[in-house]
């Protein structure tokens, strides 16, 4: 996949129905009728969706995204999905380590380096969620929880070879209505930027790092001009057509 400067990716979540995906994605497509080759624009339904989906994004220039992955290739792992079935789906772009996947599902780094590590080998893009939670927040841990976050996928990366894209979102952010501040987002994304120039100056240069967490129409324009934001990861005003276009818009700063 041709990646993209910056992008704005909408996690649909546990959302959605043939007839309302439909609706969505025929009125983003009405909305935003030719993407700007600068700002990378995906989607990500859930599994039994990704089908549908892909027909209903040809000729866009849209990408396919799923929300998670199985670290394994094949094999006796009941209710898992394995990365060459999202490829053979169309998927691009695959998120890993949603907050949401850490919490409920208990995933850890080590979990989630893996599921890189496999995303990467059969070709899709991973989009590598990192955050804080709040009492980490509250505790000063943030940069450390990030840093350790970020270690344990560069153990299984070939920063020389590898596409990625790292979004930061913290906890304390999603699905709340209150986004981090302009100011934290600066100091946290800064500091996510000089962990990747410290592992491979080059990959740092062409990794983007979104933001996410209640990033919505009316905060995307103050967001969007935040030095080291090249895009954001969306939530639920990614299942609202118009809302979505105009982070899009946001982005690409018209
Ligand atoms: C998310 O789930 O990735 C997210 C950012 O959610 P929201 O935009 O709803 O906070």
């Amino acid at each position: 996949m041709e990646q993209a400067t910056k992008w704005v990716i909408g996690n649909w979540k546990m959302h959605g129905t043939l007839a309302a995906n439909y609706e969505l994605i025929a009125n983003i497509r009405a909305l935003i009728p030719t993407l700007d080759d600068r700002v990378g624009m995906a989607v990500c339904p859930p599994f039994p969706y990704l089908v549908q989906v892909a027909g209903l994004l040809e000729g866009s220039g849209i990408a396919l995204g799923a929300q998670n992955l199985s670290a394994n290739v094949r094999g006796a792992y009941t209710g898992d999905v394995a990365g060459a079935m999202l490829r053979e789906c169309s998927a691009q772009l695959v998120l890993i380590g949603h907050s949401e996947c850490r919490a409920y599902q208990h995933e850890d780094d080590e979990l989630i380096a893996r599921k890189v590590r496999a995303a990467l080998d059969v070709g899709l893009v991973p989009v590598i969620c990192v955050g804080e939670t709040r009492a980490e927040r509250e505790s000063q841990q943030t940069q450390t929880i990030l840093a350790r976050q970020l270690d344990a996928v560069f153990q299984l990366l070939d920063t020389a070879a590898d596409s990625c894209i790292i979004a930061y979102e913290p906890r304390w952010a999603i699905g709340t209505g209150v986004s981090a501040t302009p100011e934290t987002i600066a100091e946290v994304h800064g500091f996510l930027r000089s962990c990747l120039i410290a592992k491979d100056a080059k990959f740092a240069a062409s990794t983007p790092i979104l933001y996410g967490g209640s990033l919505a129409a009316g905060n995307a324009r103050e967001i969007a001009a935040i030095d080291n934001v090249d895009g954001g990861l969306i939530g639920s005003a990614a299942l609202r057509a118009e809302e979505f276009a105009t982070v899009y818009r946001a982005f690409l700063g018209v």
